[in-house]
Order: structure tokens, then C-alpha cells, then sequence
């Protein structure tokens, strides 16, 4: 196996590091207690794209133990992980699937979606080749114009998928496109389009286990979309759907991104910094180098900002691979060896994932996602 991330867990003494990040189990506990409370649901751990950044194994565990009823992945290669590790509740594969891995989910207890009739047809197939049943949650398009069986014809797809006996019906599920704006009026359309599915199949006798809809914003913004179970992601680390859907005040960012400042020097005026000399200095200035490049998820722009000694700091000239420069202000005690916030808090000052997404012209979600493989992730009140 691929060493996918790097555990340190409870390690408090970061002296070693040169970048790193914080993550703050307790917190994802405490948020996934807190959407369990909010919407009196079981929670769909929503954990791809190795836990939106945080680390997948450590992030799943805690959300076992929070109480998550389900984790949900984006690809049978994060769910096979996931149970190598000892995971043992119920997974979902959210994304597509090649009906050859139907052996590996059959064997690993892992439940796939599926999307139209041919694959249901090819997923039965495969599961009969192998005298098994593979459970499967379908999935509908009533607007997302992504995955799914379009909301017309829903209903002829629960009846085949229920007639398939190498299938085993245990959900259905649909996306909502515009749930984090929440003024919007397609969701309800959703909703509205969602149930009528369901109402017909019921008709037909079709009962699958369980009907699930809800991301993070629907979670909290549209409370007759919580069906049996509610599957949210970004939420559960602290950070909000969207400008339009905050979470409520007492969820908590689980990450903070620190680095270290490698040098400081003081330059004359006109000094050219960095790759291309984007940046002259004007007067005397007092510029720090620090551990921290696009290669760890940083954005390769202009006008990046960070936090030295409790002060927002702008950026010096290009982003490299590995090291950014920095403009400090002429009376900053700062010196190589300290620390440098690229998300999270240092003295009165916070940068959140939020404001570095907007400054990147992206989301919280691409933010920390974004943070590579390198970085390594300390754990911190397991
Ligand atoms: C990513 C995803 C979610 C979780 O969305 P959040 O906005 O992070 O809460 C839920 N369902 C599906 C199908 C997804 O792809």
C-alpha cells in the first residue's frame, strides 16, 4: 500500500517540522455530534479525497466514534483503504465503479452506486459470476445533471434493480446542485421531484433500505431533505458550505497549516525577489523566506498573505515549489525558525480556509483538498 499520509498522532511537539498541519480531532468528534443533534439523522460520514485533505484513516476512526452510521467515499480504492485499516460500518462508494471491482466490494462489504440500467445489468452479472450479491445504492439525477438515473425514469430503474437477484436494493439516493444557496428555489424542485420517485416505487411495492439526499448545506438549510440519514462532508471539518450557508456558530475549523520561516534578511531598495523578479523592494525591507511552496497546496499567484508573529504579512515576489518570501514589517521580531500561519490562529489574527479560497478565487473545499501528500498531518486530541 501506498503511504498515503503521514501519522503523527498526538504529537504536540512540532520542533522537527518545517510544515505541517494541525488537525483537530476533536472537533471533527464534536461536529459530527453536532449535525447527530441538529438534524436527528444518522450521519453519512461524506470522507473522499482522503477526508477533504485531513487524512483519511485517522478522520474515519474519529467518525466512528463519534457515531457515524456510514462513511462515504468518491472511489472503491479510499473504501478498500478504509477496511484494510479495520473499518468495519457500513461504506459507500458514491462514485462510478467498474463492474470488475464487484468482486473486490462483494468481498470487502463495501456498497456501490449505481446509475442506469447497464451497469446495474453489468453489476448483477458480475456479482453472479462470483455466486455473490453486491449491495447498491441508487442513484437518481433529479437536477444535478451529474450522476443518476434521471427522475423520469427513476421508477422503471428501482423495479429492474429490485427484479436483479444478484443485487441487493439497500438504498437510494439523489445530489442537490444549489443546496449552500439556500434562496435558490431549485432545491425544493429537487425535493419535490426526489419524492415523487420514491412515491412510485413505493406504489410498485419497492421499499429500499434506506433514501438519503442531504450534503452539508441541505443538512442544515432544508430539514425535509434529511430523509433516513443525512451525508455531509465539508461540515464535519469545521468549515461552511458556503458564504450563503454558514454553519451554525458553535462548529469548529478542525485545521490549521503552519510553517516555518527559513531566513530573514534585510535587502537594499531595488532588490529584485525571486523567480522572475515580480517583486523590487522600494526602500530598505526586511524580508523573511519561509518553508512553504506550491508543491505543499499553496497557490502559485501574486498577493498571497500569511501570519508572522500575530501580524498579517504580505507576499514577496513568486511562489516557488518549495519556499515563499514574505515582506515583514520593519520592527518584526521575526527570525528563522518561527512560525508562519497559512490557515488557523496566531495571537488576535486568524486566517480561516474560507478567506485563503476567496483570495484563490476557489472554495474552502478545493483549499483543503489541495494540501499535498507531503504535509505531514499531526493529530491532535484523539
Ligand atoms: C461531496 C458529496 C457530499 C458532501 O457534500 P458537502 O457539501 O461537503 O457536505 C454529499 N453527497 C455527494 C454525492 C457528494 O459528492
Amino acid at each position: 500500500m501506498i503511504p498515503f499520509e503521514v501519522v503523527y498522532t498526538n504529537r504536540m511537539n512540532f520542533d522537527q517540522q518545517t510544515i505541517w498541519l494541525e488537525i483537530d480531532l476533536g472537533a471533527i468528534r464534536r461536529n459530527i455530534q453536532r449535525i447527530q443533534t441538529l438534524t436527528k439523522r444518522p450521519v453519512m460520514a461524506v470522507l473522499k479525497a482522503n477526508a477533504y485533505g485531513h487524512g483519511l484513516i485517522e478522520v474515519s476512526k474519529t467518525a466512528v466514534k463519534a457515531g457515524a452510521a456510514w462513511l462515504c467515499l468518491a472511489r472503491v480504492e479510499e473504501a478498500i483503504r478504509l477496511r484494510e485499516a479495520g473499518i468495519t460500518v457500513p461504506i459507500l462508494v458514491m462514485g462510478y465503479t467498474q463492474p470488475d471491482r464487484v468482486p473486490d466490494a462483494i468481498e470487502h462489504k463495501i456498497s456501490l452506486m449505481v446509475n442506469n440500467q447497464e451497469l446495474a445489468q453489468a453489476y448483477h452479472l458480475a456479482a453472479k459470476q462470483v455466486k455473490g450479491k453486491v449491495s447498491v445504492h441508487a442513484k437518481v439525477d433529479t437536477g444535478m445533471g451529474r450522476l443518476g438515473v434521471l427522475y423520469e425514469d427513476a421508477v422503471d430503474f428501482g423495479r429492474q434493480i429490485a427484479s436483479l437477484n444478484h443485487l441487493f436494493f439497500e438504498g437510494i439516493f439523489t445530489h442537490f446542485a444549489c443546496a449552500d444557496e439556500p434562496g435558490k428555489p431549485i432545491t425544493d424542485l429537487q425535493i419535490r421531484r426526489f419524492d415523487r420517485v420514491l412515491a412510485g416505487l413505493k406504489s410498485y411495492g419497492v421499499h429500499p433500505k434506506m433514501v438519503h439526499a442531504a450534503n452539508s448545506a441541505a443538512s442544515i438549510y432544508f430539514p425535509h431533505a434529511r430523509y433516513d440519514a443525512v451525508r455531509p462532508g465539508i461540515a464535519i471539518f469545521g468549515l461552511h458550505p458556503s458564504a450563503e450557508a454558514k454553519l451554525p456558530e458553535d462548529f469548529e475549523a478542525a485545521l490549521s497549516w503552519k510553517c516555518r520561516i527559513a531566513s530573514v534578511k534585510t535587502f537594499p531598495p531595488g532588490s529584485g525577489i525571486s523567480y522572475g523578479h515580480q517583486y523590487y523592494t522600494t526602500q530598505t525591507e526586511r524580508i523573511a523566506a519561509a518553508s512553504i511552496g506550491y508543491a505543499d497546496g499553496f497557490r502559485r499567484r501574486m498577493g498571497n498573505i500569511a501570519l508572522i508573529n500575530g501580524q498579517r504579512v504580505k507576499q514577496a515576489g513568486k511562489i516557488c515549489m518549495d519556499q515563499s518570501m514574505w515582506r515583514l514589517p520593519d520592527d518584526s521580531p521575526a527570525k528563522a525558525g518561527d512560525e508562519m500561519v497559512l490557515i488557523g490562529r496566531q495571537g488576535d489574527e486568524r486566517i480561516t480556509a474560507e478567506e485563503q479560497g476567496s483570495m484563490w478565487e476557489t472554495v474552502n473545499y478545493e483549499v483543503v483538498c489541495g494540501l499535498t501528500d507531503r504535509v505531514p498531518r499531526f493529530y491532535l486530541n484523539e
